[in-house]
């Protein structure tokens, strides 16, 4: 009978650790897809401001916004008195700033340019070789590179901390003796490190360090903070984000994240 409960007990633990497990999965890919789509908005407007905007037909600058066809700005320019749609094209390129956007980050994502060239052709039906591509590459970096220093990501509701002893020379110290630890927390989301803290002693003031860091850098509270199984934590939460914002979740087995 008490075997029949203890089993059950586990299998309800098991369960309600693969559901964790799946949850900080879940949580890791939608962040990842922020992130890219975060990237993309940013390439959209390093393109669209090297790209500025002139008249189609003689060159000139001197336009006024004249209402939109379907989604699509026009303008009039004042000095050839011509209308024209904003296609988004940047001068003397025949693709749109949007595909040259999309194509740069998926460039800094780490795609091949084969790749890309294959995505475009499905996303947009257009047909750039190889070398466009790289020239895309090559024309924009150094803006993108400029204009990403002023760009702080925005860190996501779920956070992970965690904390290991350091070992030196592949030995663990004693933890009982010397003991030191390293500490850190991670936005799931962006994978930013927000905070490292490292101390001699594992105590609820080191978690407490550790949190106000964090929440320093972020400028804001998690929604969720899964941490491995330290009492130490759960009071370092609580004390810092406050019971009733930020959930605490106490995961086995989350470092592959
Ligand atoms: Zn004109």
């Amino acid at each position: 009978m008490v075997e029949a409960q203890r089993a059950k007990i586990l299998r309800r633990l098991e369960r309600a650790n693969k559901r964790s497990e799946e949850r900080i999965r879940r949580e890791s890919i939608k962040g990842e897809k922020r992130f890219e789509r975060q990237v993309r908005r940013l390439m959209e407007r390093v393109v669209d401001k090297e790209r500025g905007l002139s008249c189609k037909y003689c060159g000139s600058r001197n336009l006024v916004k004249y209402g939109q066809c379907q989604g699509v700005q026009r303008y009039f320019c004042k000095d050839c008195k011509r209308k024209f749609a904003d296609n988004k094209a940047l001068p003397h390129m025949s693709t749109s700033s949007i595909q040259v956007a999309s194509a740069l980050s998926m460039y800094y994502g780490g795609m091949s340019l084969n790749s890309i060239r294959r995505h475009l052709e499905q996303q947009y039906r257009n047909y750039p070789s190889d070398s466009t591509v790289y020239r895309w590459v090559v024309r924009f970096t150094k803006i993108a590179v400029e204009e990403a220093k002023k760009y702080k990501p925005e860190v996501g509701d779920v956070w992970v901390a965690d904390e290991t002893v350091l070992r030196i020379g592949g030995k663990k110290i004693d933890r009982l003796k010397k003991g030191v630890w390293f500490w850190d927390i991670l936005d799931t989301k962006t994978r930013f490190l927000l905070a490292s803290h490292i101390s001699q002693s594992r105590t609820l003031d080191d978690a407490e360090t550790l949190m106000d860091k964090a929440w320093q850098r972020a400028g804001k509270s998690p929604r969720i903070i899964l941490t491995d199984k330290l009492g130490a934590y759960l009071d370092g939460v609580s004390i810092v984000f406050g019971r009733k914002t930020t959930k605490h979740i106490q995961v086995k087995g989350f470092t592959g994240l």
